[in-house]
């Protein structure tokens, strides 16, 4: 791939590409180490002028047709699909496998999942009413959804594309104007988002500014109308310290710690299939991967020996060629941290299940690893992971793995696998999650909420709840009599 030179100040339907005064990242794959590109940074200037074109722009944008709306977002979701197609070394998914190490064959899902989104918000949009009570004698009230106004939207490394495409597209559906920041350890691939919506969004309804957190971001939340931010727990909560004095309303989805819990009627054969995706999605760096595995004492033995056979199959390289299951760690994620917490729970009476590989070349290859009988609390099983290992918990009751489950303080996603329905039900109701998978690992689905508890975070993304967060509601009164 020729090393590219981008942007990341696009204010207005403009480029802004002069250095004056401008610093300029490089971006490294984590395949090789090999320099990418290098992405220039916006200031705190740009950061306020890109504010300044938000809020011009808001009132025109939030009196903009529904149908109007509806069509705008469809057609962004048509040209998603159609780049999601391409899977030439010039692709947009090319790029972000590049960039993020993660599979070519994901990297592709990832475009066409964004598609998705903006058509599920197409669709809540469209189907959102004013209500109207008549039940007052005299007075009919009316409730009317208005948008918040400018939104900051601040994005991680993990999904640079979807998690842009999720947060952006609710806001333009709800009828705000967007200030946008992406992660600069996967810039080049959400720049790519930012010039597709300057191709179907009036100019100025988007506007991009990457750079410090320190130029932009506190630029903009001293000034914006909403936060829509997707990182750690830490960062959410300094944000969320920043905004309290403004009471801005904030959607945080911030970090996850899912347990995997296996029931002792499951089918173990399809309960490792089911994990092995949980666990080694985007080469383990997901908030809604697996984190915690938690196996009865009863079928610990056949687990074990399922998961190290379906581990055994995993092709370690290139995510770019199709026979690779598991690429190397993003440039943001850290292999010696990964290696850390398996060894952390092996000193604590754990046993590593699977050998140690050989990492291809000069990457960022983080070696998959469970540890069986790591200990509960033991950071691999108590923390968030973030990369392709975890440890296992053999239990003999299962309020025991419930407890855990709901003792990591965070809350967004779980998993539970049986063949009872009935039990099913019971364990996710017990569960301290936003996200629940009853043997599947994919869960998400754009038209329903997308949020966790606690350390996870408050509001949601998906669904109405979704469209919701960007919108307050206005009830009008009207004396009928
Ligand atoms: P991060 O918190 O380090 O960074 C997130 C964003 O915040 C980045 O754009 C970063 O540049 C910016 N940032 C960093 N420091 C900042 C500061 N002091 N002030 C303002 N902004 C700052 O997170 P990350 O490492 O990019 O992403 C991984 C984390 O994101 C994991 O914890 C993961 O669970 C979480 N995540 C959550 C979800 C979800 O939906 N809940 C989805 C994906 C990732």
């Amino acid at each position: 791939m020729n090393p590219l030179s981008e942007s990341g100040i696009r204010i207005s339907g403009d480029v802004i590409s002069s250095t004056d005064g401008r610093r300029r990242v490089e971006a490294i794959s984590p395949i090789d180490g090999g320099v990418i590109g290098e992405v220039l940074q916006g200031t705190s200037a740009d950061a306020a002028q890109a504010v300044d074109v938000a809020q011009d722009k808001l009132g025109a944008w939030s009196q903009t047709p529904v149908d109007e709306r509806v069509r705008v977002l469809r057609a962004i979701a048509g040209a998603l699909r159609e780049e999601a197609q391409a899977d030439d070394e010039t692709s947009w998914a090319w790029l972000l496998s590049t960039e993020t190490g993660k599979r070519l064959a994901e990297a592709q899902g990832e475009i066409t999942f964004s598609a998705v989104y903006f058509d599920a918000f197409a669709d809540l949009l469209e189907k959102q009413r004013d209500e109207h009570f008549d039940v007052i004698p005299g007075i009919t009230h009316r409730v009317q959804p208005q948008p918040i106004g400018v939104f900051a939207v601040i994005t991680p490394w993990n999904f640079p594309v979807s998690i842009p495409a999720r947060k952006i597209a609710a806001a333009l559906a709800a009828g705000c104007t967007v200030v946008f920041r992406a992660a600069a350890l996967a810039a080049l691939s959400s720049l790519r988002l930012s010039a597709l919506l300057d191709r179907f969004v009036p100019a100025g309804v988007v506007n991009t500014v990457l750079g410090s957190p320190a130029d932009v971001v506190d630029t903009w939340l001293a000034r914006v109308d909403g936060v829509s931010f997707t990182g750690s727990t830490r960062v959410g909560r300094l944000l969320n310290e920043q905004i309290a004095p403004r009471f801005l309303p904030a959607v945080m989805e911030l970090g996850g710690n899912a347990s995997f819990v296996v029931l002792d009627d499951a089918d173990v054969g399809s309960a490792v299939e089911t994990l092995m995706i949980a666990k080694f999605r985007n080469n383990g760096q997901s908030c809604i991967g697996a984190n915690n595995i938690l196996i009865p004492r009863a079928l610990a033995g056949d687990f074990r020996d399922a998961l190290v056979e379906a581990a055994s199959q995993l092709v370690i390289g290139d995510p770019r060629e199709a026979a690779t299951s598991l690429g190397p760690l993003a440039p943001a994620g850290d292999p010696s941290r990964v290696a850390a917490l398996v060894d952390d729970a092996v000193a604590g009476g754990g046993e590593a299940l699977l050998p140690q590989i050989e990492v291809p070349g000069q990457g960022h290859y983080a070696s998959p690893q469970f540890v069986m009988g790591a200990p509960a609390s033991s950071e691999l099983v108590a923390d968030e992971v973030f990369g392709p290992a975890a440890g296992i918990v053999v239990y003999d009751d299962l309020d025991e793995a419930l407890t855990l489950q709901r003792g990591t303080g965070y809350g967004l996603a779980s998993y539970v696998c049986t063949n009872d329905a009935a039990r099913a039900d019971a364990v996710a109701a017990r569960f301290r999650a936003g996200i629940i998978g009853i043997n599947t690992a994919t869960p998400n689905y754009p038209g329903a909420p997308f949020g966790g508890l606690g350390l996870s975070g408050v509001g949601y993304e998906g669904g109405r709840q979704g469209l919701e967060a960007h919108q307050h509601f206005r009830t009008i009164a009207t004396r009928s009599d």
